[in-house]
């Protein structure tokens, strides 16, 4: 085992380049890639491809609240499979310790900001305290350094409190 491990940083993996979108693309961030990766191991992570809906896929959205993940086209309420993944994941992230989340706006799965995607509410529920944000509010100097401070921060209060 490492002595002093780097803290791991959750982060949709479309913004690392991954081809995981429902399109079979991505949505690479190269900026905020290059910035994280100075102070943190990124871990890529993907709610929908490791949940199983496959890529590519159909579309989704959320209805109602609380939210029901349901296919833009065929109309099917398919928010089961996600939910068990996230539950699973939720234990996992545990170890080794993650110490936030840089998450893609406006997905069903990632998205942060109101309405929050289902691994997003997740997360901010099991992880309270943990700073999870949207990738676009930290794209500014200050934002972006505000967050990587946050992060730290938490990752030390972890750290210490296991003693
Ligand atoms: S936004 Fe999240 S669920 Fe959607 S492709 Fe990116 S990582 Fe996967």
């Amino acid at each position: 085992m490492q002595d002093n491990p780097q803290p791991v940083l959750l982060i949709s993996g479309c913004l690392l380049g991954l081809p995981v979108r429902y399109d079979g693309g991505h949505k690479q961030d190269p900026f905020l890639q290059e910035q994280l990766a100075k102070f943190f191991q990124l871990r890529a992570i993907c709610p929908e491809a490791e949940a199983g809906y496959g890529v590519p896929r159909e579309p989704m959205h959320l209805e109602g609240e609380p939210p029901r993940l349901v296919t833009n086209e065929s109309g099917r309420e398919v928010g089961e499979l996600l939910l068990t993944w996230c539950n699973k994941s939720m234990k996992e992230l545990r170890c080794p310790p993650v110490c936030g989340a840089v998450l893609k706006a406006r997905s069903p799965s990632c998205g942060v900001s109101p309405p929050s995607g289902l691994f997003a509410r997740h997360l901010l529920h099991h992880f309270p305290g943990m700073p999870v944000v949207n990738s676009e509010d930290i794209q500014e100097d200050t934002s972006l350094k505000n967050f990587i401070v946050q992060a730290l921060d938490y990752y030390h209060s972890c750290s210490s409190s296991k003693g």
